[in-house]
This record gives C-alpha cells, structure tokens and sequence, in this order.
C-alpha cells in the first residue's frame, strides 16, 4: 500500500497536473484543432490565427480594443429589482447571478461605455455572452435604454455589440417585457436623428434577434456568427428536414438580403470608423494609430494655412 500512496499516486497526481500548466497557457481552437498561445490570442483579437475562427470576446476586452487608446468611460445602468419572481431551477438565480458575476467579473450581461472611435465620439453597448449567456433580463434592458438615453443626450451615434442565448428565462415574462422597450429605446434614437449601428456576433438568438439587434440602421455581422430566433436544432426537429449548408449563419443571411456586411473582427473597426463618419457627414478618417495632438512636430512646426490654400511652404 505504501509504494501506491507514495509513489504511484504522486507520479499520477503531477501527470495530470502537469497538463494544467499548458491549458492556461495555450487555447485549442474549437473549429481547427490548433493550439494557440494565449497571448497571441488575445492580440489578434481572439481569432484563431489559423483558421480565421472568431471566438468569444469579453465586451471590456472589445471596448479596449475599439476605443482610442482603449480608454472608455462606463455609462452608469439602473440597477433593476433583483430577483423579482423568487426563480429557482437547480440553483436559486441569485447563486447563478453571482457565480457569474464571479467567474466574469463583471455586474451583468451587458456593458455601457463612452469614449473615441478614430477620433468619432460614440456610445457603444456590448453584450457578454459569458455572462449567463448574455441573457436579456431587466438589467439588460435598462443598459441599452442608459445607452440611448446617453447617446441623444451627447448627439452621439450608438454602436451595439450582441451576443446572446436570447430573454432570460430567470425573470420570465419580464425579460420579454425588454423587447418592447429597447424598441422603444432604439426609436429614440431614430426620432433624434442619429446612427444606430448593430454587430451582430455569434451567437444572437432569440428575443434578442426579434427587437434591438435587428433595428440598426447598418447590420454588420462577424464571420460566422449564428443569427436566428429559433435555433437550427430545433427547426430541424419541427420541420423534420434537413437545413441547408450554414443555414442561419452571417454569410448565409447576407446572401439572403438580412445583413449589410459581414466584416471580419481585425477590420471592425476600421469599417464602424469609415461608416459612422459618412452617416455623421464628417471629414474621411484618419488611419492608423495616431500619435496625441501635442506630441505631432509637424502640426506645431508649420504654421496653418487659411483655408488649406496651396501656399508656398516654409523655407527648406
Ligand atoms: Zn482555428
């Protein structure tokens, strides 16, 4: 018993141990198999490097790349009643609630945020699908009404990121009860004359799909997101045929007219830059990471001239 508990169990112990260390450093695509290191990951915006796959984004993680520098300022959200119905399925929905509030890191399933895209002020709203699967509970609800709000207030353009299982089942009718009022919320936007733009990423679903995620005036998908009210799954078991080849995916759809674009998650944001500044009537944008105003020589060392008139420059 002793060369079991003092040689056979440790050797087997450090065996599966020693596979932990990997699985933090390393990310095994789900679509092609490779391994890639985490860090490489997370700079390409956590698109497999291989195959093109785009995997799940946190919204804090999208806002840092979006944003100018990566500085955004949050736009506070209502807290709404929690718990109202008293839910419980196997777990009651506050020990769900804040396991995931633990596991993301985050209040909820939904992010608010203001800041600089390309130097063209936005409001942008993003959805986190880990959050409980970026359920549309109440607290989602009130985010996207904050963001409108914000958004007419500032007379800034609205981006939204979705992601979602669809209503959260936790607060019933309630959660349904959001479909009506981020309609409302995104015909506050209409009514003010501003941009509304969606981007649509895998997967959005559900309720989700029938209200705010398919009312922008520009949809733009990411490559291979699932966008659909009912799942392929359970279609296919209604209906008892067989869908066709990426039925229900981006490409899909925007080849049957439900998409503007379909833009992969590396160029995102150059095309929101491009297009929020021809629907803001703004001068073309400015690519690529910008220097600060003060720190460009040439702005401070050549004088400017009236009206961009072509001048004789300086003495060289
Ligand atoms: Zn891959």
């Amino acid at each position: 018993m002793n060369w079991i508990t003092n040689y056979v169990r440790p050797r087997i112990n450090s065996l599966f141990s020693r596979r932990e260390v990997p699985e933090n450093l390393w990310t095994k695509c789900p679509e092609c198999g490779t391994m890639l290191f985490h860090r490489e990951l997370t700079d390409n915006l956590n698109v497999c490097t291989n195959c093109d796959h785009h995997m799940a984004i946190s919204p804090r993680e999208r806002f840092a790349a979006l944003f100018d520098g990566g500085a955004f300022v949050e736009v506070r959200v209502p807290e709404p009643v929690a718990d109202p119905l008293q839910f419980r399925d196997q777990k009651k929905y506050p020990e769900r609630m804040k396991a995931a509030q633990k596991s993301s890191g985050e209040k909820e399933a939904m992010l608010v945020a203001e800041g600089e895209i390309g130097r063209t002020p936005i409001v942008a709203a993003a959805q986190d699908f880990g959050f409980m699967g970026g359920s549309m509970g109440m607290y989602v609800g009130n985010a996207i009404i904050a963001a409108a709000e914000r958004a007419v207030n500032t007379r800034r353009p609205l981006v939204l990121f979705s992601a979602a299982g669809g209503a959260r089942m936790q607060e019933g009718i309630l959660s349904l009860m959001q479909m009506p009022r981020t309609t409302v919320a995104v015909e506050m936007l209409r009514e003010a004359g501003l941009p509304y733009l969606v981007v649509l990423t895998h997967p959005t679903t559900g309720g989700v799909t029938a209200s705010y995620a398919m009312l922008g005036d520009i949809q733009i998908a990411e490559p291979g997101a699932l966008i659909c009210f009912a799942g392929p799954r359970v279609i296919e078991q209604t209906i008892r045929e067989k869908l066709p080849e990426g039925f229900q995916r981006a490409e899909y759809l925007l080849e049957h007219g439900m998409l503007d674009r379909v833009t992969h998650r590396g160029k995102l944001r150059d095309e929101l830059i491009s297009i929020l500044r021809m629907l803001g009537r703004m001068p073309a944008p400015t690519r690529g990471d910008l220097p600060a105003p003060q720190a460009d020589p040439a702005r401070t060392l050549t004088p400017p001239r009236p009206n961009g008139a072509d001048l004789p420059g300086p003495a060289r």
